[in-house]
């Protein structure tokens, strides 16, 4: 078997790790291209040397020194800032993983399809933000978009070898998050430790909180409809505390497909790495009878507005989701900071959204990257002025 270039943007992150454990597990398999973080340069130089990449990229101007001197006596060269990912992600490689958290994965994403790379996506952002574009962009490149986030991974595994048209409905699944069963009047209440600990999946901070808010599964709710081309009705969203069942598709006949599988991302990156292949993965096998019962029930949106907040995007569509996005990503900030309760977050979207439509007019909202970035910015100072009037 050729060996395979493959880049991992956010490689320092929780998924970037898990990627990067399923490589160490087969490294005859890859060439390293590009690894990516911010942060965490320690991690970033130690995965660089050991998986032997071309380059090692922080999102931060000012620690290059710091990664230069991480790298010293490798063969690794040593990058930093905005210019630096994109140009790293311009590097010819056949898979690039997308895992940087927050809109700052838009551009690596689409440079990583200009030069026709297969885009595993997990930073869901891109197609929150710019569904419209990435997708035109993978087209316009021949390349091909691999969804990681588990619920749509379940949802392309069971769509393989199916007629859209005999689609009737997808079903995506929600655990709940870490306040399933709190009362609602404790949620103001709830803090940033509380919100940070999910119940089933391992995952970074942010997508941890969205998880325990339901801004994670309006997220994806999305981007259902944005990746897979069906309408917002035809988008359900079920509790299942147990996390086993990732995603359903129900079909013009009745039938639904079900994706089962433990709570492991490494499931769904290593579907992609490997697809259209599959291969011996180092995951959990579920015990069905020892599990015993799946449960379910109807989300509250009393409870998570966030859901109904995305049924409003999806009606709006053009730069709404670029809206929603960036106003989530600055409450989330507001309440990693304590300028923000916890269900102030949802309150701040839903004005930031409701602001922008007022001076929509005045926005061009044709989907190009320079304006959804120039609407990412002008959401979050509106954002951020709502938080600072709260
Ligand atoms: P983490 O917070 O664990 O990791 C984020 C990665 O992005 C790190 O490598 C971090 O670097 C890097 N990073 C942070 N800020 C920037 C920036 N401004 N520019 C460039 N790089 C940056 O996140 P997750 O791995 O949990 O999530 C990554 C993406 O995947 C998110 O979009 C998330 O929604 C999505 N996702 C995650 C899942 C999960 O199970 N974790 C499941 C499905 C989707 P450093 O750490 O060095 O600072």
């Amino acid at each position: 078997m050729s060996r395979r270039r493959v880049s991992i943007f956010g490689a320092t992150g929780s998924i970037g790790q898990n990627t990067i454990d399923l490589i160490d597990r087969n490294p005859d398999q890859y060439d390293v291209v590009a690894l990516t973080g911010a942060s965490n340069i320690t991690q970033l130089a130690k995965d660089a040397v050991r998986l032997k990449a071309q380059v090692a990229v922080t999102a931060h101007d000012h620690l290059l020194p710091d990664l230069r001197a991480a790298l010293a006596g490798s063969d690794v060269e040593a990058a930093a800032g905005q210019v630096a990912l994109a140009e790293a992600a311009s590097r010819p490689a056949d898979w690039v993983m997308s895992a940087i958290v927050g809109a700052a994965g838009l551009r690596p994403g689409l440079n990583a399809l200009d030069q026709g790379a297969t885009l595993a996506l997990a930073n869901k952002e891109s197609l929150v933000c710019a569904g419209g574009l990435i997708l035109q962009t993978a087209k316009e490149n021949n390349a091909d978009i691999l969804p990681v986030d588990s619920e749509h991974s379940a949802i392309f595994q069971a769509l393989v070898g199916e007629d859209m048209a005999a689609v009737e409905r997808i079903i995506i699944t929600a655990s709940g998050g870490a306040f399933r069963d709190w009362p609602m009047d404790e949620l103001a209440n709830a803090t940033l430790e509380q919100a940070s600990a999910h119940p089933n999946w391992a995952m970074g901070q942010r997508i941890t909180i969205d998880s325990a808010s339901m801004f994670n599964k309006a997220m994806e709710v999305i981007e259902t409809h944005e990746y897979f081309d069906v309408s917002a009705d035809q988008i359900e969203v079920l509790v299942h505390p147990e996390s086993m069942i990732h995603a359903l598709v129900g079909f013009n006949d009745g039938a639904m497909m079900a994706h089962v599988g433990p709570p492991d991302m490494r499931h769904a990156i290593g579907y992609a790495l490997h697809w259209p292949n599959r291969q011996k993965l180092p995951v959990e096998r579920l015990d069905l009878a020892k599990i015993g019962s799946f449960t379910f029930r109807a989300p509250d949106e009393v409870r998570w507005p966030a859901l109904r907040l995305a049924r409003e995007v999806m009606a709006r569509g053009g730069l709404a989701g670029a809206i929603f996005n960036a106003a989530k990503e600055t409450a989330l900030d507001g309440f990693i900071s304590d300028a923000l309760k916890f269900t102030q977050m949802a309150q701040v979207v839903d004005q930031t959204l409701s602001q922008m439509d007022a001076v929509g007019g005045h926005i061009d909202d044709t989907m190009t990257l320079d304006n959804v970035l120039h609407v990412d910015h002008l959401s979050r100072k509106t954002a951020q002025q709502i938080i600072t009037d709260l």
